[in-house]
Parts: C-alpha cells; sequence; structure tokens
C-alpha cells in the first residue's frame, strides 16, 4: 500500500512540474499580439494604396473603387 502512495506521490510531483514548466514557458513566450499585417495594394488607375479587403480586384488589376474600375 506505501508503494503505491509513493507512485502516487511521485506522478503528482512530476504533474505539477510539467505545469510549472508550461507556465513558465508560456509566460517567457507570451504568444504574439501584433496585428494581422495588412497587404496594401495599388490602385491601377490612381495609384493610391489601400488594404487588400477594401481592393476591387479585376483580372490581375487592382483598383480603389468602382468608378476607377469602370474608368481602367
Ligand atoms: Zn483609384
Amino acid at each position: 500500500m506505501g508503494q503505491l502512495l509513493r507512485i502516487i506521490i511521485i506522478l503528482f510531483g512530476l504533474w505539477l512540474v510539467i505545469q510549472i514548466v508550461k507556465r513558465a514557458l508560456a509566460s517567457r513566450n507570451p504568444t504574439p499580439s501584433r496585428p494581422p499585417i495588412i497587404k496594401m495594394l495599388m490602385c491601377s488607375r490612381c495609384g493610391v494604396h489601400m488594404p487588400e479587403s477594401q481592393a476591387i480586384k479585376d483580372g490581375d488589376k487592382i483598383y480603389c473603387c468602382e468608378e476607377h474600375r469602370r474608368q481602367k
């Protein structure tokens, strides 16, 4: 019985060490909270730069607005 108790204590101790190490590593290497890189694209018509999410794509050309896309 004493043997089993020792094993349990050792296993618990091991688990505790793993948890401490995990926490230490996590705090030492915090997940970088830098904003996602926004890809800037240039309008083929006027040359203005805008984030990729706002760009209007037409084939391999990129435009800042619907008007410039129509003007080409
Ligand atoms: Zn434009």
